[in-house]
């Protein structure tokens, strides 16, 4: 009977995994032609300076309507991207549409805000991301600066001395460079200060946990040390009053998460940019 039964549950969880495995077959198939059907849109989160009350830029994030499963999370989606390398196409056109919406802004007059774009270390070692970046650049005739890129700690586990020059290279070209997750990877404390970037981003983890003194203390010291480096600081998934009291006491003043704003597509953005602009939004956003 034990047997019996433990062949049964091997047979569940045998099913589950054979799901898992044909829903994975599936995307990877069906995102082979999602760029050409253009089922891919792009959804845009402010990021918020709690002390000056503006906002100081947007990150842009895919999304995917798959046609039979649904919105599926870039949680799931990109991993396979970067597996099977379409990330390269996919992030080719996150490049453009970023391009394009703030080709919109100077038409329309709206002060650029910068915009920055997640990158995987499959860009870095196609050795095509600081083509893509000046082609943006030079496409839109963009000033450097509105351009920004997130990276990961677990990218200098590729190669940290290439890593090293790209970065370099991209920051030569006037880009920013923020570090994504900052503390939930790979921890390269010891290279940090090597690492060309100019922005750490708090893993939602540690605000999340926020109410844990533990917690507290290490974003304490990720704030600390991020001063001393001379590195601005952004606090991702933030949700409550509490947690922009702490991350403020603490000395980090900057905020991304669903209280100030939630991932907007392009028109919702648009809304969201006119009810938040007065003279303080747009005083010294003007590059
Ligand atoms: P990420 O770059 O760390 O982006 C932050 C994630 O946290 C986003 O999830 C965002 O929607 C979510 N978030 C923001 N504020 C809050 C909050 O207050 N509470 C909670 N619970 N969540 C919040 P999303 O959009 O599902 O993206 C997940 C990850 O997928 C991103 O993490 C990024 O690593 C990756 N990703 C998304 N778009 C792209 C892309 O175009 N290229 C690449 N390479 N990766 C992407
Ligand atoms: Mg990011
Ligand atoms: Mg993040
Ligand atoms: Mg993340």
């Amino acid at each position: 009977n034990a047997k019996k039964a433990g062949k049964n549950r091997f047979c569940v969880f045998d099913d589950e995994m054979d799901q898992m495995l044909l829903r994975r077959l599936e995307l990877e198939k069906d995102m082979r032609g999602a760029l050409e059907r253009k089922e891919f849109y792009i959804v845009y989160q402010p990021k918020w300076n709690a002390l000056t009350e503006k906002a100081v830029g947007f990150e842009s994030l895919m999304r995917w309507p798959h046609p039979k499963f649904g919105d599926v999370s870039p949680s799931e989606f990109i991993p396979i991207a970067e597996e099977t390398g379409l990330i390269i196409p996919m992030t080719r056109w996150v490049f453009s549409e970023v391009g394009k919406l703030l080709q919109q802004w100077m038409e329309k007059g709206v002060p650029l805000l910068p915009v920055s774009i997640n990158v995987s270390v499959r860009l870095f070692e196609s050795r095509q991301l600081i083509e893509m970046t000046r082609t943006l650049l030079e496409s839109a005739n963009l000033s450097p600066h509105v351009i920004e890129l997130e990276i990961t700690e677990s990218m200098m586990l590729y190669d940290v001395k290439d890593m090293i020059r790209q970065l370099s290279e991209l920051r030569s070209l006037g880009v920013r460079i923020s570090m994504d997750d900052f503390g939930s990877g790979y921890s390269s404390l010891g290279t940090l200060d090597q690492i060309p970037i100019d922005t750490i981003k708090i893993d939602q983890l540690f605000i999340r946990e926020s109410d844990s003194p533990a917690k507290r203390a290490i974003v304490g010291a990720i704030i600390e040390m991020a001063l001393n480096l001379q590195l601005d600081l952004v606090a991702e998934g933030v949700e409550t009053v509490e947690q922009i009291d702490f991350l403020r006491s603490s000395g980090c003043n900057v905020m991304q998460g669903y209280y100030y704003g939630k991932p907007m597509d392009v028109s919702e953005m648009d809304n969201w940019i006119a009810r938040n602009m007065d003279e303080r939004l747009t005083e010294d956003s003007r590059l």
